[in-house]
């Protein structure tokens, strides 16, 4: 795996793999790699014929008294995994490459509507920060595809729309969820939990899959369903910041009216730990 630390050097590997007809994935983490980032870069093997890794904890996407400074940093690890899975580079560049003027200084991208619902409403500007460092990297590494996790269900939508709104020439992808065996949606804050924070975290899984079913099995009594839902995940300790049955194209409220796709979406703390989880529903 070819390992590069600054902006020329993976412009230069870019180059150097193009020009051998090369077609390249890219895809964008904050490191503390697991099973979900590594089927992202799986994905990106099956689309292209090199894939580039970022690591990089974005400060622009971490409001004030968020985890940036905890956020946990494994770069030994994380490099042996990205080697054992067949990375081809991994880009693992310091704040001075994709902020060389300070980060308040640098422009941003702003997109608007999406980014300021659910998990936008709870941490303003963290959109903002996610599409400016995502617009960078598209423009330092240049890739022809790249992949995100449905996961982070909100967040590809705002990537797909930054993508689309400014012409940026590449193909964006997603992913789903890679799970624990007990459901609970792999995730780098995970680590963040007691050994009694995890023993009830899966619930909150086990309740939007709930829900889910219930609408597929016919039912449209939302109200209903979420606030039973709501019910159990609090029994369960957490604080829930929003559960909700979503149009998966416009990500408004469900309705009746609403066309086929549905998504429930959660967000929720267990103690300091905020989750977000989310299960598509296909409409009976
Ligand atoms: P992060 O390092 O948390 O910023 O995530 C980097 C990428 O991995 C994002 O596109 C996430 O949506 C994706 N990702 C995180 N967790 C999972 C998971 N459990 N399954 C699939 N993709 C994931």
């Amino acid at each position: 795996m070819h390992i590069v630390d600054s902006n020329d050097a993976v412009r230069a590997w870019v180059a150097q793999e193009r020009a051998a007809g090369k077609r390249i994935a890219f895809v964008p983490t904050m490191g503390n790699l697991h099973a979900g980032h590594l089927a992202l870069v799986r994905r990106g093997f099956s689309l292209a014929d090199r894939v580039i890794v970022s690591i990089f904890v974005n400060p622009l996407q971490f409001g004030a008294n968020e985890d940036f400074a905890n956020y946990p940093r494994t770069f030994d690890e994380d490099r042996r995994r990205l080697t054992q899975v067949g990375a081809s580079c991994l880009f693992f560049p310091d704040e001075k490459q994709l902020y060389p003027h300070g980060r308040e200084a640098s422009t941003r991208v702003i997109v608007p509507g999406i980014s300021n619902i659910l998990c936008g409403a709870s941490r303003p500007g963290h959109f903002e920060g996610v599409a400016t460092v995502v617009a960078k990297f598209f423009n330092i590494v240049a890739p022809d595809v790249a992949i995100f996790g449905e996961k982070d269900f909100q967040q590809v939508m705002v990537i797909r729309q930054m993508a689309r709104d400014l012409f940026m020439p590449l193909h964006i992808v997603s992913e789903p969820t890679v799970r624990e065996t007990d459901g609970l949606a792999m995730s780098s804050r995970n680590g963040y939990l007691s050994p009694d924070e995890r023993a009830q975290a899966p619930v909150l899984y086990r309740e939007i899959r709930k829900v889910a079913d219930a609408v597929l099995a016919g039912s449209r009594d939302y109200e209903r369903l979420l606030a039973q839902a709501a019910s159990t995940i609090q029994q369960g300790g957490f604080i829930t910041d929003y559960l909700t049955l979503r149009n998966t194209d416009t990500l408004q409220e469900a309705t009746d009216e609403t066309p086929d796709k549905l998504v429930v979406l959660v967000a929720a703390k267990l103690g300091r730990t905020r989750l977000i989880d989310n299960i598509r529903v296909v409409r009976s």
